[in-house]
């Protein structure tokens, strides 16, 4: 009995410890096997285990180069049927610009989606235009097609070198979102790869549910493969104005007449600026067009200043400038900015929304693009923007040296509350983003440490005051946090999450589930 014991001991400890090694080297052949239009890569794939935040470093097994979504189809099922004993997991990569590593997967296998890059974009002109893109292909990329046909999609982010999957799976959301809301409001249909396999087209029409929960879903859902986004006729030029407020309630109650009004900016959003010296007489000469996160870096003697920044389009065949300038100046004459600082220039449309390249341009020049940015986005609900700004821009924001600080509101009516995306029950939200990058050699106010201690404090202040806020690209790592996050859209996340991806295999840099082993 003693000889069997011991005999059996030895078997068990022998297979536990050589169980990874034996199914790590299994998992290995197994993917191997497989036989795609693209390829698989299994070294020199570091590049999977970075993004723009550069605070998480997760390693993956293998990357795969779709070349189709048979292929992403074959790569899930492959996953899914080997069932809830493998511990690997599938990630989703768009342009990695994540700031957490959500789109990272330890020891599992992320799809390049920009592999899906160069599939024909199809323009549908007519009343109703729409154009027909890869979820891996860049938002700069469907302006450049779609410009070619005076047409380009209403909804934006500030920089335009994302993905279509990527922004989908959270909102989208820039100057625009007050009219059209962000972008998952402008997606007429999705093709879909569930968890387990399955490629479904998904409308308000048809298989509602998945669309609406993949929308906003943190690419807990399925891997959106194909986009049908929204367009409009494209104006050529835009005219850019930039006013300064040295009051945060003045220039909160101008932007939400103007977010309200019937004529009105075609782009509306808003800058904190605090604690720069020599502002204004720096402020006209210091805004470059062609470099305007530089706002961030005007000085203001001290001051906390708040910079409304809106656009009006500007379409060649309406011939009649002096009456598009007419309106402009009936629209600036509502507001109640410090008259001095009006600033006003004109620019291509393309320049205006692509503006923050040209400075990602200047900053890789410098080394400095990646930087870690411990970035905070939160959604603030109209009724406690005042407590929000005095106590966080009055008190704990000690200055924006270390990134813009962007703050603009936008329509609740304009969000679909079907999809997954949370925020704040109010008509009005305001997104507040601490845009902040840090430096990894410094002790000071720029080091990461300074940086993450600042977010933490506003978010403990936001707890404690009791104001509703939603964490917008949220980060957490326990699943009460993320319970409390969804509030009542909580109980439909899970049902959706064991509908679509009962493995939980998707996505797991989110940290919301956890892969049963
Ligand atoms: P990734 O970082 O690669 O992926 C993000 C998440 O989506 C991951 O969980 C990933 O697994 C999942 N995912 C990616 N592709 C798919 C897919 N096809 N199907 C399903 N899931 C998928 N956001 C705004 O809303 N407004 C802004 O103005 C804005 N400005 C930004 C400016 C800069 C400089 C940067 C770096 C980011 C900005 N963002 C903005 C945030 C940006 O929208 C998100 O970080 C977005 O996730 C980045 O897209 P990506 O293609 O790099 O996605």
């Amino acid at each position: 009995n003693v000889l069997f014991l011991r005999s059996f001991t030895i078997l068990v400890l022998s297979w536990v410890i050589i169980k990874p090694e034996f199914c790590f080297s299994s998992v290995l052949s197994s993917l191997k096997a497989l036989h795609l239009q693209g390829h698989i890569t299994f070294e020199n794939n570091e590049f999977a285990a970075r993004d723009f935040g550069n605070q998480i470093h997760v390693h993956p097994l293998a990357v795969v180069h779709p070349k189709s979504v048979a292929d992403i189809s074959e790569i899930i099922k492959h996953v899914w049927q080997m069932g809830p004993g493998s511990e690997l997991t599938v990630a989703a990569r768009g342009h990695g610009h994540s700031l957490q590593g959500q789109a990272q997967a330890r020891r599992g296998v992320i799809i390049n989606m920009e592999s899906l890059q160069g599939q024909e974009m199809q323009v549908y002109r007519g009343q109703f235009p729409y154009v027909d893109v890869s979820a891996g292909e860049l938002w700069i990329n469907i302006l450049h097609e779609t410009l070619k046909y005076g047409l380009a999609p209403k909804s934006w982010t500030d920089y335009l070198h994302l993905t279509v999957g990527g922004t989908l799976s959270n909102a989208g959301i820039s100057g625009q979102a007050f009219r059209h809301g962000p972008q998952i409001s402008n997606v007429h249909q999705l093709e879909v790869v569930t968890g387990k396999g399955e490629v479904l087209i998904c409308s308000k029409e048809q298989n509602a549910d998945l669309f609406h929960a993949v929308l906003g879903g943190l690419g807990q859902f399925g891997i959106i493969t194909r986009a049908r986004i929204s367009l409009e006729r494209a104006p050529r030029m835009v005219k850019w104005i930039r006013v300064l407020y040295s009051d945060f309630s003045t220039f909160a109650r101008d932007q939400e007449h103007l977010i309200s009004a019937a004529k009105t900016f075609d782009y509306i959003e808003g800058l904190v600026i605090k604690n720069k010296t020599g502002l204004m007489n720096n402020w006209r000469a210091s805004f470059d067009p062609q470099d305007p996160v530089q706002a961030s870096h005007f000085v203001s003697d001290g001051r906390t200043l708040y910079c409304l920044e809106l656009t009006k389009n500007l379409y060649p065949e309406k011939s009649d400038t002096v009456n598009q300038m007419q309106e402009i100046e009936d629209l600036l004459s509502q507001l109640s900015y410090i008259p001095s600082t009006l600033f006003m220039s004109e620019v291509p449309y393309i320049e205006f929304l692509d503006r923050v390249h040209a400075s990602e341009l200047k900053l890789r020049s410098k080394g400095l693009w990646d930087l870690p940015h411990p970035w905070l986005n939160l959604l603030v609900p109209k009724s406690k923007i005042q407590h929000f700004a005095k106590e966080v821009f009055g008190n704990i924001l000690k200055d924006t040296n270390n990134g813009p600080v962007l703050v603009y509101p936008i329509h609740k009516s304009k969000l679909d509350n079907r999809t997954s995306f949370v925020s704040p029950n109010e008509d009005i939200i305001y997104l507040v983003a601490f845009l902040s990058h840090a430096n990894p050699s410094s002790s000071g106010t720029d080091s990461l440490e300074h940086v993450l201690t600042q977010n933490k404090r506003i978010l403990d202040f936001c707890d404690v005051a009791h104001l509703g806020v939603k964490q917008y690209l949220p980060h957490y790592t326990t699943q009460e946090q993320w319970r409390t996050h969804f509030g009542p859209k909580w109980e439909v996340f899970v049902q959706r999450k064991s509908a679509y991806d009962p493995l939980a295999m998707l996505a797991p840099g989110q940290r919301i589930f956890q892969k049963a082993v």
